[in-house]
């Protein structure tokens, strides 16, 4: 079987429908999403429709529960919270009530799904380094644990007994006598320097993970962002990949 997997969305509807088609012609038949759909983008329904009608294994985001009320506004940034009000007027009742809700961890067979760290999922911590990455991997037994919400990719292994590594390759094999940490990056909101979204294949048979990046069209993007009058630097960030 193989699996798409993907993370932040941020209500950017051409980068999702990029990386779902690519996801599909590469085999992958189901879906996990680490959260995020909405916020900083301009089309938050039509993204959550999209994952709803794809039955993903999904968790809850900061940005999710913020919109909904259950993570404070005041612990988001100016555009982040501006971003958040206009999402929050826009949105359906059905798409509000989805994102409510979502819980803040799911497990997909080896598969450990939240947005931030598995030890406190709703501190919305930023897991960016090995060494992080290291100390979250004791808050859950073996397996893979699938995270996004830095919106930067990430792979980290640790052998049993022996030390953690990042792996850097964008194509990996699995040990059957290690553990991972792994982050999705964002499809909608990329800020490792690479505009093009990102999602990632997981095959269950042949025990690899496949990182890919995926172009779309971002001027269409940055001009539906810009007809809202949401802050000009969701915009402009886009382009940059930070
Ligand atoms: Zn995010």
């Amino acid at each position: 079987m193989k699996l798409g997997i993907f993370s932040d969305v941020h209500g950017n509807i051409e980068a999702l429908e990029a990386v779902v088609r690519m996801l599909r012609d590469s085999g992958a038949t189901q879906f996990v999403c680490c959260g995020d759909i909405v916020g900083y983008g301009p089309d938050p329904n039509s993204c959550v429709e999209t994952i709803r009608r794809m039955h993903c294994t999904g968790v809850a985001g900061n940005h999710d529960y913020g919109v909904v009320g259950k993570t404070p506004l005041d612990s988001f940034n100016s555009s982040a919270t501006q971003a958040l009000l206009w999402t929050r007027n826009l949105l359906t009742e059905s798409n509000r009530l989805y994102l409510e809700n979502l819980y803040l961890a799911a497990d997909d067979g080896p598969l450990l799904v939240v947005h931030s760290s598995p030890s406190v999922p709703d501190a919305w911590e930023y897991v960016v380094t090995l060494r992080e990455a290291e100390d979250e991997m004791e808050y859950y037994p073996d397996g893979i644990c699938v995270v996004g919400h830095s919106h930067q990719p990430l792979a980290v292994e640790r052998t049993a007994g022996g030390q953690a590594r990042l792996v850097r390759q964008d194509s990996f094999k699995l040990r059957p006598d290690a553990k991972y940490f792994i982050n999705a990056g964002s499809v909608g909101q990329p800020r490792d320097g690479d505009p093009r979204a990102c999602g990632l294949l997981y095959d269950t048979g042949a025990q690899t993970i496949t990182r890919y990046r995926v172009p779309y069209d971002i001027a269409a993007v940055q001009a539906k962002i810009r007809a809202a009058c949401l802050p000009e630097s969701l915009a402009s960030r886009l382009e940059l990949g930070r």
